[in-house]
């Protein structure tokens, strides 16, 4: 069933039946670009403000919205409009802050072979589509949308796969990019089945916002393809409850019978989604769906995003509001992406508030402070990296030899370091 509103738009189009509508490839064809388009498919016209910069704007991000996106937009209060501020550009995007950078995550020095970033030991993220239906304001990798708006060749993905093939640590594989839905079924499957020829590759993740702004891509078709290639994890990104619509909850549903498990990455985003009411109505109904929210984004500190950045301490609030009120599964991990590529850092209120040498004192949701008594005799495991001699029991073909490194490393007992120093430590270059 369409919307009144969806109705006039198709009509708009091109006057035709409901089916077209619901064809991902009518849909891809039909992105909003331009901004005649926009005001007559919407049936507005755009204050002055808005249409002023908007060819400026768009030749630097350029704009992109599907019908069915775009029908998602509610025009009598357009300037606060989550749908509509998510899509549609303004000039706030070309204000580059002095702490704006263009690559703030670093991703093109992770990068061994083009379109692959290997940043954390065990997992490595495929850049296996350059483009998306819908082009997101918030977009983490702005700098590179509708850059080249092609897909990456085979041979490029074929290079990727290949440094994961002679890479044994890599156990887990996210496909990301762009959209990694917006590729043929059939070549997404020549990806995975290649993938999945490698024996040390565990899992493997797909990011994809279509179920969001495209749900029709979710097509029967392609949902027996991917049953073909489990285990495999779907990440979405939904960022505010209007979002999830009945053609979305259908894609969703179709997803999880399908038994894919799913999660949900959003950003935290001013004007837009930085209430704690909001992030509570978002997270229920996401589990209500059977999609577990994963991460809440810190905005990244990309060109052309101050506008949509909050405080971290928006971020800790919402996780207060979240942690103890509301069931467990429905947190998600709020995280901040460490500029320069440190990775994801999580951040959440404090729950620990002081300790002696057998109790430590909480807090709890509602404010109560409790002690628990730590144990009067705990015998510790001493761990010499030697399991053969250990009472725990961890067979030995699957130890895990990764060196411990970081924090575990100064907590380990099987390694001395006893201190981590930062290169260009002006005390230990005095010692020479
Ligand atoms: C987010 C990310 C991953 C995956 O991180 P998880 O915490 O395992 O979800 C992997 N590689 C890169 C470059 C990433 O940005």
């Amino acid at each position: 069933m369409l919307s009144p509103q969806q109705k006039n738009i198709l009509g708009e189009i091109d006057g035709s039946s409901v089916s077209k509508w619901n064809d991902w490839r009518w849909q891809l064809k039909h992105c909003i670009k331009d901004l005649d388009t926009f005001e007559t498919l919407l049936n507005i016209e755009l204050p002055e403000q808005l249409r002023k910069n908007f060819r400026a704007i768009i030749e630097k991000f350029p704009m992109s919205i599907t019908p069915y996106y775009l029908s998602l937009i509610k025009t009598d209060d357009l300037e606060n409009d989550p749908v509509f501020k998510q899509s549609f550009p303004v000039i706030n995007e070309l204000h580059v802050g002095k702490n704006d950078m263009a690559d703030p995550l670093h991703e093109d020095k992770d990068s061994p072979v083009p379109g692959l970033m290997h940043r954390y030991p065990d997992r490595a993220l495929l850049l296996v589509s350059n483009t998306c239906s819908m082009y997101c304001r918030h977009c983490t990798r702005k700098r590179r949308v509708g850059d080249r708006d092609t897909i990456p060749g085979r041979d490029q993905i074929m290079a990727g796969i290949e440094y994961i093939r002679k890479t044994p640590q890599i156990r887990d594989v996210l496909l990301s990019g762009g959209d990694p839905f917006l590729l043929s079924t059939s070549y997404l499957d020549w990806i995975l089945t290649e993938l999945q020829t490698i024996e040390h590759v565990e899992v493997i993740r797909i990011g994809t916002r279509t179920p969001v702004v495209m749900p029709s891509r979710i097509t029967d078709n392609l949902v027996e393809m991917l049953k073909k290639h489990q285990p495999l994890w779907i990440n979405t990104h939904f960022n505010h409850p209007r979002e999830l619509t009945a053609s979305s909850r259908q894609a969703l549903k179709k997803l999880a019978d399908a038994g894919i498990p799913l999660g949900n990455q959003s950003v935290l985003l001013a004007g837009i989604n930085d209430c704690p009411r909001i992030m509570r109505s978002l997270v229920h109904k996401l589990v209500a769906n059977r999609v577990r929210p994963y991460y809440l984004y810190q905005c990244d500190l990309s060109e052309g995003l101050s506008h949509f950045r909050t405080p971290v301490g928006k971020g800790i609030e919402i996780l207060e509001s979240l942690i103890g009120h509301t069931s467990g599964f429905c947190v998600p991990t709020y995280v901040i992406d460490a500029p320069g590529g440190g990775g994801k850092i999580p951040v959440m209120p404090t729950y620990l508030i002081s300790w002696s040498t057998n109790k430590v004192i909480l807090r709890n949701y509602e404010g109560v402070i409790t002690t628990y008594k730590e144990p009067d005799s705990y015998e510790p495991t001493f761990c010499e990296r030697d399991c053969e001699k250990c009472d725990l029991q961890l067979s030995l073909e699957d130890a895990d030899e990764t060196k411990s490194m970081g924090i575990a490393r100064l907590l380990a007992d099987y390694n001395d370091t006893i201190a981590l120093v930062p290169e260009n430590n002006t005390r230990h270059e005095r010692r020479g």
